[in-house]
């Protein structure tokens, strides 16, 4: 059974190292779908978006979590969220093309930061930023979690054009003594280090948590299943005209008839006609003389 678009979470028996496991293969065709991108910028995209639904199960509450670095370099921006339900959506914007021969996060991004965002439905935003300054993604990430969680962390991210693949494991605060802790926290992640990233494209998740850690306890938990789910809505689209004003929108009715609004996270279209837009903003007031 093939255990694509899904994340399961995983426990070592006698410790407090939890891990996760997941990996996307039509959810990530479907979010590619919606633009053209040269392999390279899919790729890491791909591990934006695993990233995100890796972290998505640190959620304790329903809401959404965003990872977005915003760079200087050819690529201005990659974004991607995922909710607790498990749905994801992500976009890359910037030179696109400029991008397609870079190896190096920073040959994509230039100077960056990461940020990490964390909207619990109804509850108070919060958001950590870090620089976007090593190697690749995963470290970054570790480093967000060692600096603003002090919770040591780590994480390998990898993407192919068919798939992309994620693997975390995290020390929780733990009662037990602080030599055990750390023999404990060097032995699992040894052993995580040496996991390749073709048997992270290849392997069924029960597999790879077999080849890592057989001798260790672990424990997988039941699959939670990833989608692909714009959460776009025409009544959203609708108050983000409100915030810019009767003004500015009026001014695009009378140029071009109506307000057309594509998502660009799924490509849908949301039009208002002159009518949608006067009961939006109410009747307008008289012109004096
Ligand atoms: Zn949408």
């Amino acid at each position: 059974m093939s255990d694509h678009d899904t994340l399961q979470k995983f426990l070592f028996d006698g410790t407090d190292i939890r891990g996760e496991i997941s990996s996307l293969a039509d959810s990530y065709q479907a979010i590619l779908a919606q633009q053209q991108y040269p392999d390279a910028v899919a790729a890491l995209f791909g591990e934006f978006l695993v990233a995100a639904s890796l972290l998505s199960a640190t959620l304790k509450y329903p809401g959404i979590i965003t990872i977005q670095a915003t760079g200087a370099g050819p690529i201005k921006t990659i974004m991607t969220e995922c909710t607790q339900g498990n749905k994801l959506r992500g976009i890359v914007r910037g030179d696109l093309d400029a991008a397609a021969g870079a190896k190096q996060l920073q040959d994509f991004l230039g100077s960056a930061t990461l940020a990490i965002t964390i909207e619990p439905e109804g509850g108070e935003r919060y958001q950590g930023i870090v620089p976007l300054d090593a190697d690749n993604l995963s470290q970054c990430l570790e480093h967000y979690f060692n600096q603003s969680e002090q919770l040591p962390t780590q994480i390998k991210l990898c993407a192919d054009q068919r798939i992309a693949s994620g693997m975390l494991i995290q020390q929780m605060p733990s009662s037990q003594q602080a030599e055990k802790i750390a023999a404990d926290w060097q032995h699992v992640s040894l052993l995580m280090n040496s996991l390749k990233t073709d048997e992270q494209l290849s392997l069924p998740h029960s597999e790879q948590l077999f080849r890592l850690f057989h001798e260790d306890g672990v424990r997988l938990f039941e699959h939670q299943s990833l989608h692909f789910f714009c959460s776009c809505s025409r009544q959203r689209t609708e108050r983000a005209l409100i915030s810019l004003g009767a003004p500015e929108i009026q001014s695009i009715v009378e140029e071009q008839g109506s307000v057309l609004i594509t998502c660009e996270f799924c490509d849908e279209q949301y039009q208002f006609s002159d009518q949608d837009v006067e009961e939006m903003f109410g009747p307008q007031p008289p012109t004096l003389h």
